[in-house]
């Protein structure tokens, strides 16, 4: 594939403004063809769909557009009554789309004129008295008794209106739990970390629970999202933190289409009520990451599984033209989703390209965690904005990188300052045993690992006590992966030194590694650092490296060396080594291209060679070791 550069220039539009973008949104979701033609299917036949995959890849998209593909079936209204038989079992009806506001509505006018009338009557009552304690008054000539019926008039007034007869009248209107117009969509519901209550439905609790001043049982009912989603989508991706009982009582409702309401409080007063069951005939859509699966109920899964559909989602795509030219879509809907972030011209699409390029960790491919490059989207826009400025360029792309860093990055920066002030790490002259590794973080945080550092390896050796009993020691977090790095080259030692390993203590030692430090890719700076050290060359410490080394001395390709060898620039650095298999991974932005010589190498000895610097003894220990190696590392003649 051509450089980002290259095809750009044969882009017919000079900005994001010229792209077209589609209508529906199932046409939007990008790089998930094979997941979209099975949401597609499953929602033509209504079943139910599991969708693994990263986060941010357009899981919920993809779920949300499938209320495009639904039959048309009849959208219906839920309306609950009370139950003048028993109070606390409220019946429930259904009825077309749009027939549920009507319905209410003439129970409210009729319960309005009840009202109006009952008022009028009260009114009547009370002018009466008054009225009456007048004409007795004057009668018997003791105005006092007026002041008695207006006492008893307003005593009358109070009884009526506190009385639950009275207020009864309310309690008479139903309530409305789901209701829909008749041209609406089939609804699509994101139940995602929603509480038991929200998901099934709730009774509420009523602190009077008589006495007249209760409300009654029919009115305190919520709709859960199984409800909601009747007849459409019902989405809860983190499936697998939805609760167990949860997950069972999700299940009953998917096997019985429809489900009761109740209390999910037990000491609520609303635990004593139970609907009538309420139709719940949705599509379930459950998303998650590939680890979400064992918090998933058996029987909820094995239901998915019979009646629907599997999906494993892509978190990345191949680097080719038409999905570059994707990106250039999806760059476009997102400016127009936002509404206020201006559009991207070409300098700045090369950019985001290129970011999808490294972002996806490997050659030859292109990131699908859009929702992250999303992010990356809004800030250069907000940033283009801020500069009053009606187009993104690549220069508000840069800036936003800067400022839309992951944590990781944020902390590896912070630590990188701190060790360049307290000189944890040199980057100018030579030193005997000392190497700038270069490590990863949070790769195991979920995040695409896109955050390197300078990790500096020294290595003392020392000859020991009893011959043929030396042992390594390592300190910091990687021991164990040092360990186990010495111990695969020892065949590796044995052949380019004529000391025997055996008969020496190694001491490794990782200069402020932390948590979170990812460390297989250690193994060329151990072993150079353990060289350098038992024969006393020193290394350029104006060098990094990173790659892993086999038995036989070749190296291999590791992770994350895109992030390493920003950081290997950002420390200042000139010149980094990386294993020749890992060489087209590495997708430099325009901020730090042309900052360092990167070295491809295929053998132990080619780190060595561009690693240790001129000494004689460097020329004895080559001359030395010539006659041992191969070009492609070491002849297994040879051990
Ligand atoms: P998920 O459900 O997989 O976590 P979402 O579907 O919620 O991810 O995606 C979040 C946002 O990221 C979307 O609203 C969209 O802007 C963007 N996005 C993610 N994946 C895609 C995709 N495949 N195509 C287009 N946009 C995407």
């Amino acid at each position: 594939m051509e450089s980002v550069e290259e095809w750009v220039k044969k882009l017919n539009v000079s900005s994001t403004k010229d792209v077209q973008v589609p209508k529906i949104l199932f046409d939007q979701v990008i790089g998930q063809e094979e997941a979209g033609d099975v949401v597609k299917k499953a929602a033509l036949q209504k079943r139910h769909v599991l969708l693994i995959g990263d986060p941010g890849t357009g899981k919920s998209m993809l779920a949300q557009s499938m209320v495009d593909f639904l039959p048309k079936e009849d959208l219906e209204d839920i309306i609950v009554f009370p139950n003048p038989e028993d109070n606390n079992r409220p019946k429930v009806k259904t009825l077309p789309a749009g027939k549920g506001k009507e319905i209410i509505r003439q129970y409210q006018i009729k319960a309005e004129r009840e009202k109006k009338d009952r008022s009028r009557s009260i009114l009547f009552i009370i002018l009466s008295i008054v009225f009456l304690g007048v004409v007795f008054a004057f009668i018997l000539s003791d105005w006092i008794i007026v002041f008695f019926a207006i006492m008893a008039a307003a005593f009358v007034y109070m009884a009526m209106a506190i009385n639950p007869a009275m207020r009864a009248e309310r309690a008479m209107v139903p309530k409305l739990l789901v209701s829909h117009s008749p041209n609406d969509k089939p609804p699509f519901v994101d139940s995602t970390g929603a509480h038991s209550g929200a998901l099934l439905g709730d009774v509420r609790h009523d602190p009077f629970q008589s006495g007249g001043l209760e409300t009654p049982a029919h009115d305190r009912v919520e709709a859960g999202n199984i409800h909601k989603a009747h007849r459409g989508v019902l989405f809860i991706d983190e499936m697998n933190l939805l609760r167990p009982e949860s997950q069972q009582a999700l299940l009953t409702a998917m096997q019985e289409k429809k489900f009761s309401i109740s209390g999910q409080s037990e000491r609520s007063a609303g635990a004593m009520v139970q609907t009538e069951p309420i139709p719940c005939d949705f599509v379930l859509v459950a998303a998650g990451n590939l680890d979400a699966i064992q918090g998933i109920h058996p029987a909820l899964r094995s239901r998915i599984r019979g009646y629907g559909y599997e999906v494993y989602v892509n978190s990345t795509m191949d680097d080719n033209e038409e999905n570059r030219n994707k990106i250039v879509q999806f760059i476009a809907q997102e400016v127009i989703k936002d509404k206020k972030i201006p559009h991207f011209d070409l300098g700045a699409i090369t950019e985001i390209v290129k970011e999808a390029q490294k972002r996806s960790g490997r050659k030859g491919k292109l990131t699908l965690r859009l929702r992250e490059l999303g992010g990356l989207v809004r800030v250069a826009g907000d940033i283009a904005i801020s500069e009053k400025s009606d187009i993104v360029t690549a220069d508000e792309v840069m800036k936003a990188k800067n400022l839309s860093k992951p944590l990781e990055q944020q902390v590896a920066d912070r630590s990188i300052e701190i060790r360049k002030s307290y000189k944890t790490f040199i980057s100018e002259g030579s030193k005997v045993g000392m190497v700038n590794g270069l490590a990863v973080l949070g790769a195991n945080s979920g995040m695409a690992d896109f955050t390197g550092i300078v990790m500096p390896i020294v290595a003392e050796v020392t000859p020991s006590q009893h011959k043929g009993n030396g042992s390594v020691v390592a300190t910091g977090k990687l021991g164990e992966i040092a360990k186990e790095a010495v111990q695969n080259v020892s065949a590796v030692f044995k052949k380019l030194s004529d000391i025997e390993i055996s008969d020496m203590d190694i001491h490794i030692q990782f200069v402020g590694s932390y948590d979170g430090v990812e460390g297989d890719s250690a193994s060329v700076s151990i072993a150079t650092a353990v060289i350098s050290s038992i024969e006393n060359i020193p290394i350029d410490q104006s060098l990094a490296m990173t790659g892993s080394l086999s038995v036989r001395g070749a190296v291999l390709p590791v992770g994350g060396v895109t992030a390493k060898v920003e950081a290997a620039i950002e420390a200042g650095l000139k010149r980094v080594i990386v294993p020749r298999s890992n060489y087209d991974d590495i997708v430099l932005d325009s901020n730090h291209q042309n900052r360092i010589q990167i070295i491809p190498v295929d053998t132990i000895e080619d780190v060595l060679e561009n690693a240790l610097v001129e000494t004689p003894e460097r020329q004895k220990f080559f001359s030395r070791i010539k006659s041992l190696i191969t070009p492609k590392g070491f002849s297994s003649q040879q051990g």
